[in-house]
């Protein structure tokens, strides 16, 4: 007997039929001897629309108010799957993030799990009860409703699939895999079998959409293997699980992009001891995530600082930029949204040389102008005008040899 955590995202929760037909993969998976414990996302579309209603009612929405209002898109997804579970014959009950405890931080819009209790869910397993929670929330120790970040159920689902020792997390979606690259913008793509923690956590970080950064994260570090299927099909699948010796002969496994990209740069300051700490710290204090760093080599004793940061942050961190620029004794900030970030990712570089080489050169035969760029072992980014994001990742997929196997 084994304890499978399964997530359905937005489209497999899409409406009441799609919501049926989770339910009878939910039974199928219960009637062949396992004990289910389903989280969900809210129904396609429906965070967005919260989130816009949000928007509408104030300028800058209170944020605990807003993380109780986008939460709710979830609490109608699993009270349906219960009621029409038990409809069917299969004991269900739902429970929101705080009937679980699934206890975070207070960083409204983007809470931490710090813990994850199980008594509650364990109970109702042990009854034979399938039990579905309410994925993309929790709460504070002051009994607050809190939100995990966009896209946060995958997190969820791998906390409770961790904190449960449950075998499996299958995550569920409409797509039916991790591929190579989107293959909405790349024909050529080609769905692996197989991924590590690392790439997926690169891939995800990079912008590849199937999984959420902090559930991979979350993944590696509990060794929970992740099944990425599409609850459309029974075909397919991408496992996401530790690194093994044959998975290193590939030295690019995936091409992503990222559009949800604002550079900023701070123009003209002093190069001395502290100013990126000046700089930073109250962005992190805002829980702004800076993604590429790049500091010139001093000319005369000054630099010029260039950073990234999510679009939604844009106006935040530029507020809170234009607050130190004359602490700093910078000149100015320059402010550049129409770009995207390019990124090939694999294992294989660690033991191979002139694979950024490649990228550049297969980037400069397009005429595509890299702006910034950034390493790690497993992965090189370009920062590239926006309108060359669908060529840049073509021509790298090409290049790398990615393209299906015939
Ligand atoms: N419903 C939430 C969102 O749209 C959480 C999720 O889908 O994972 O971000
Ligand atoms: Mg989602």
């Amino acid at each position: 007997m084994s304890l499978v955590v399964q997530k359905y995202g937005g489209t497999s929760v899409a409406n009441i039929d799609k919501i049926a037909s989770v339910a009878r993969k939910v039974i199928r998976t219960r009637e062949a001897g396992n004990d289910v414990v389903v989280v969900l996302s809210a129904m396609a579309g429906e965070t967005d629309r919260l989130i816009n209603m949000a928007q509408k009612a104030a300028d800058e929405p209170d944020a605990r108010e807003y993380d109780s209002l986008i939460s709710t898109g979830e609490q109608v997804t699993v009270t349906l799957l219960a009621i029409m579970l038990n409809g069917m014959g299969c004991p269900a009950k739902s429970f929101l993030g705080f009937q679980v405890r699934v206890l975070t931080d207070q960083a409204f819009k983007k809470a931490r799990i710090l813990q994850v209790e199980t008594t509650a869910i364990r109970d109702e397993l042990k009854k034979g009860t399938v039990v579905v929670v309410a994925g993309f929330q929790g709460v504070d120790r002051e009994n607050n409703v809190t939100t995990l970040g966009r896209g946060g159920s995958d997190t969820s689902a791998v906390a409770l699939a961790a904190a449960l020792k449950a075998d499996v997390c299958d995550i569920y979606s409409d797509v039916d895999g991790v591929y190579t690259t989107d293959p909405n913008i790349c024909s050529r793509a080609r769905r692996m079998d197989r991924i590590t923690y690392d790439e997926m956590l690169e891939m995800a970080r990079a912008g590849a959409k199937v999984l959420q950064p902090r559930a991979v994260e979350l993944a590696k570090k509990y060794n929970v293997p992740v099944y990425v299927k599409s609850s459309f099909t029974d075909e397919g699948g991408t496992l996401v699980t530790k690194e093994e010796r044959d998975m290193e002969k590939e030295v690019v496994s995936g091409v992503t992009y990222d559009r949800d990209q604002a550079k900023i740069t701070v123009v003209h300051v002093p190069d001395r001891p502290g100013v990126a700490a000046r700089l930073f710290t109250p962005l992190s204090e805002h829980n702004i995530v800076v993604d590429m760093i790049i500091q010139n080599a001093s000319i005369d004793g000054h630099t010029d600082l260039t950073f990234t940061v999510s679009r939604k942050d844009i106006s935040e961190a530029t507020r809170i930029i234009s607050e130190v620029l004359k602490d700093v004794d910078a000149e100015k900030m320059e402010v550049d949204d129409n770009v995207a970030k390019v990124s090939i990712i694999g294992v294989g570089m660690i033991s191979h040389s002139g694979v950024a080489a490649k990228m550049f050169a297969t980037l400069a035969k397009e005429g595509i102008n890299i702006m910034m760029i950034s390493t790690s072992e497993i992965k090189v980014s370009c920062v590239v005008e926006a309108k060359y994001t669908e060529l840049a990742v073509t021509v790298l997929h090409d290049a790398f040899g990615l393209e299906k196997e015939s």
